[in-house]
């Protein structure tokens, strides 16, 4: 694309780190440290935003990683905005919620002054949800002495968040999914489709797909996947995920997820191997590498996640014939709802579920016609035809400023 090398220069690099120290004590009386991190990556196009996501292996090179992301991200779609993204290094599970809130009060003390709802936005990611977002805008409104529901999105609907935001992510994947199954030819009950990661983003596209009558055959969690050949109800799932703990528990005997169905256990690493037609993405970042890229026997990857396919993973499944629809457009629907979220706050007008869906659909589908042209134009891989869409955008808004 002959991208400017000034442009290129700027977006090498994010714009401010900032790493925190948050000390907190345990219910046991002891004093623990846990690092934060918020990478506000670039903000020509609009306020910082990005997710703020609570996991033991997040660390400040991921971080910066999925700020750029988020950058690309909002370009693609052609949304006013910039990209940052937030860590807390901490495995959730060996928290209280009371410890939990106390860490995301103080962090949010801490990084205070570099965000607000015109600056820099939060938003939920891996382990954090509405009630984390609850606790960053109560803390920021505190220390501000007034009520800025602004200051994040993904809020509960009773207190400033938008309808639609909760299955944002799934939703705007299912619209960018119809339009690469419209050139693909295949019937929805025949298309076969494995899940890996039954979080929100996963979940949700598994009801979404299951609704609009895609035959999902398999889905996994961080213990372990489940696997049916003749299909699954994620509902169902859902429910003996909740009860057992794990979808892996689900797998064995005893738990037909149809009548007259049967399942098996299976483990995360063959699950991303299943013969099917697409393979979802809605874990973590390097699921697929160099290692198992030629074992994967999809027809289209799906990236719900954020960088789940490594760069000689991307190269390997391209040779393959492997069709990548690339995360910063596959999952771009979660921050255009928090931007429509961003928007309701502003002016106090709340929309309901079908503006909410009708505006998301537009922008999804725009954001993919434009990405097929660019494939079409420099006749690449989808991947490349996004970063291409996303940094044009960028190139003209940065070089109409002189280049910052
Ligand atoms: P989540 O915490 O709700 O769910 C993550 C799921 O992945 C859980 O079911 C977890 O058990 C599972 N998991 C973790 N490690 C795994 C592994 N090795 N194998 C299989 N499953 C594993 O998080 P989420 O919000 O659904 O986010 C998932 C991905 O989607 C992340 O990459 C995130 O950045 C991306 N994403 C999320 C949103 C959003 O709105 N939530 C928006 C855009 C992108």
């Amino acid at each position: 694309m002959k991208l400017n090398s000034d442009v290129e220069k700027v977006l090498r690099n994010p714009k401010r780190i900032l790493e925190v120290s948050i000390p907190v004590k345990r219910a046991q009386g002891k004093v623990e440290v846990v690092r934060g991190f918020r990478v506000q990556h670039n903000d020509a196009a609009g306020p910082y935003k990005g997710g703020l996501r609570f996991h033991q292996d997040v660390n400040m090179d991921e971080v910066k990683a999925l700020a750029t992301l988020m950058t690309l991200k909002c370009a693609v779609v052609h949304l006013p905005l910039g990209g940052a993204k937030g860590g807390i290094v901490l495995d959730p599970a060996k928290y209280t919620e009371k410890e939990l809130e106390q860490i995301t009060r103080s962090y949010v003390r801490l990084i205070e002054p570099f965000i607000g709802p015109d600056t820099d936005v939060p938003a939920p990611d891996v382990n954090t949800d509405a009630r984390v977002m609850l606790w960053i805008a109560d803390e920021y409104s505190k220390l501000k002495k007034k009520k800025v529901l602004g200051v994040v999105t993904g809020k509960p609907v009773s207190h400033g968040g938008s309808v639609g935001r909760d299955d944002a992510t799934s939703k705007g994947g299912m619209f960018i999914l119809d339009e690469v199954m419209k050139d693909f030819g295949k019937k929805k009950k025949d298309t076969k489709v494995v899940i890996q990661g039954f979080g929100n983003a996963g979940a949700n596209m598994a009801n979404i797909l299951y609704a609009r009558g895609y035959n999902i055959v398999a889905v996994s969690d961080s213990k372990g996947g489940m696997y049916c050949k003749d299909g699954l109800d994620p509902l169902a799932t859902m429910q003996c995920k909740v009860k057992k703990g794990s979808v892996v528990e689900c797998g064995g005997e005893g738990f037909q997820p149809k009548i007259g169905m049967s399942c098996m256990r299976i483990t995360n690493e063959k699950l991303l191997e299943l013969p099917c037609d697409v393979l979802i993405l809605a874990a973590l970042e390097n699921q697929i590498t160099q290692k198992n890229a030629a074992k994967v026997k999809a027809k289209i990857v799906f990236e719900l996640a954020n960088g789940p396919t490594t760069i000689e993973a991307d190269v390997a499944l391209a040779k393959h014939g492997v069709v990548v629809i690339p995360d910063i457009l596959a999952n771009a629907g979660g921050v255009t709802v928090s931007y429509f979220e961003m928007l309701q706050n502003k002016t106090n007008r709340y929309w309901d579920s079908e503006e909410v869906e009708k505006k998301l659909k537009r922008i999804m589908v725009a954001g993919w016609k434009n990405v097929a042209k660019n494939k079409k134009k420099y006749r690449c891989t989808y991947r490349q035809a996004a970063f291409i869409t996303a940094l044009e955008r960028l190139a003209k808004i940065l070089t109409l400023r002189g280049g910052r």
